[in-house]
């Protein structure tokens, strides 16, 4: 049986990043809902487009979020999940159509997301993560093509920590209580983290 892992974390905590490690070791599926509204940010739902409620920082609607996750796990054995839940109804919904093997959660100070994120710049040909003070990649012409995320700036920074406070901590409390929650300090180097994770999963 593949694992299925839950990460949890802020954002900017450092889950797109360790998920990614960990679907290539343990060779099971990255299901992010982030990445998936991303990919159809402009899809007209009964709620609106994706883009509206991710502009703004806020969440998109549980419904439109679930059958997204749902689909994903339907076809998957082990997967790794990124990004969802980020609240109770979701975090409920979750339990209903899977176990879990493992749940992380990436511990990370408010100020140190705010730096990460703001600074933080995607490739759009890899999918692969930098940022302008921390991590350049040395090819000039993947430097050029960096793009920010739209919701990366700082305004919609703190509007996403803030709903993330609001709506997520209590999915991580909710975890801790049914003590399954393992966790992890996320301000520790990417290869420390993957290493720890790891070993828990061991
Ligand atoms: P992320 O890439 O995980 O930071 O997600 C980017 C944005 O997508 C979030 O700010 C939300 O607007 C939306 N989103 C991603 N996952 C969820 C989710 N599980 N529930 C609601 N909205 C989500």
């Amino acid at each position: 049986m593949e694992p299925r892992i839950l990460l949890l974390g802020a954002p900017g905590a450092g889950k797109g990043t360790q998920s990614k490690r960990l679907a290539d070791e343990y060779d099971i599926e990255h299901v992010t809902t982030g990445d998936a509204l991303r990919a159809n940010k402009d899809m007209e739902t009964e709620y609106g487009t994706p883009r509206e409620y991710m502009d703004a920082g806020e969440l998109v609607p549980d419904a439109v979020v679930n059958e997204i996750v749902r689909e994903a796990l339907s076809n998957a054995d082990g997967y790794v999940l990124d990004g969802y839940p980020r609240n109770l109804e979701q975090a409920t919904y979750l339990s209903e159509i899977t176990d879990l093997d493992a749940v992380i959660y990436l511990s990370v100070g408010k100020e140190e997301l705010v730096r990460r994120l703001t600074g933080r710049r995607m490739d759009p040909e890899t999918g692969d993560i930098y940022h302008t003070e921390f991590n350049m990649p040395d090819d000039e012409a993947v430097r050029d093509r960096l793009v920010q995320r739209d919701d990366d700036t700082e305004d919609v920074v703190r509007d996403r920590l803030r709903v993330y406070e609001e709506n997520t901590e209590p999915v991580i409390e909710h975890y801790r209580e049914e003590g399954d929650l393992v966790e992890i300090d996320g301000e520790a180097s990417p290869d420390e983290v993957f290493e720890r994770i790891v070993a828990v999963l061991d």
